[in-house]
């Protein structure tokens, strides 16, 4: 069974932010067609930020939890788009979840990832079908809980959960939007993905990546 120290977390918002990046045009151009065309922009910004922040900590004196706050306070603090929120209180949801523990257990890694997509839930009060970032995370969340439940490894769930996200974004082509700025648009918003789904999905695609690997004591 894997675990996930502090060095592993930061090196999972690393990989990230570079990523986050190269998608930087691409998530602008989504957002050019339905809203404002700043998605990639504020999505880079922030864990640009995210990760000048987080690489800045001692991996060896803070808990897998302060990774998690520090984040939510970069990301905050540099985002001044809607989705500067949401993400700030998914991370500060899975430092909470993640509260006086060291090192974090396969559970506990599928009990933040719960949290991340309750608190863009609950921070958004967006529900399936209104085309924003929870037609990617809620599906994506399922898709790991059910996993779980069925004995699957970390690593397998979250495999399951960035394929749920993956396919969870694309339907947001055939919606019309319940909340944010595409929600003028009314039917104009239909035949175009979400960019905040789309970029959920990349997000969850590097987390299942970065903390698949190997890890934990006797990892080489
Ligand atoms: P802004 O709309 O302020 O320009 P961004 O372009 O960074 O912000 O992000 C837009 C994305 O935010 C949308 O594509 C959508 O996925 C997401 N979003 C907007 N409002 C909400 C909400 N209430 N709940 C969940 N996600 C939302
Ligand atoms: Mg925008």
């Amino acid at each position: 069974m894997s675990t996930f120290d502090s060095a592993r977390l930061i090196a999972m918002f690393e990989a990230v932010a570079t990523r986050i990046e190269t998608e930087k045009d691409h998530l602008c151009a989504l957002d050019g067609h339905i809203g404002d065309a700043d998605h990639g922009i504020a999505m880079a910004q922030g864990f640009n930020a995210v990760r000048a922040a987080v690489t800045d900590l001692d991996p060896g004196a803070v808990a897998p939890s302060d990774v998690f706050n520090t984040a939510a306070k970069a990301f905050l603090n540099a985002v001044g788009a809607s989705s500067g929120p949401l993400y700030a209180t998914a991370y500060m949801r899975a430092g909470a979840a993640l509260k006086g523990k060291e090192v974090a257990t396969e559970d506990d890694m599928a009990q933040a990832f719960q949290a991340m997509a309750q608190g863009i839930e609950d921070r958004g009060k967006a529900v399936v079908g209104e085309k924003t970032m929870v037609d990617a995370w809620r599906p994506s969340a399922d898709a790991l809980a059910e996993a779980r439940e069925g004995g699957a490894s970390l690593a397998i769930a979250l495999q399951a959960a960035s394929t749920a996200a993956a396919k969870g974004a694309e339907a947001t082509a055939d919606m019309i939007a319940g909340k944010g700025r595409s929600s003028r648009l009314g039917e104009r918003a239909r035949g175009h993905v979400d960019p905040g789904a789309a970029s959920a999905a990349i997000i969850i695609e590097v987390m299942a990546e970065s903390l698949s690997g190997a890890g934990g004591p006797g990892a080489p």
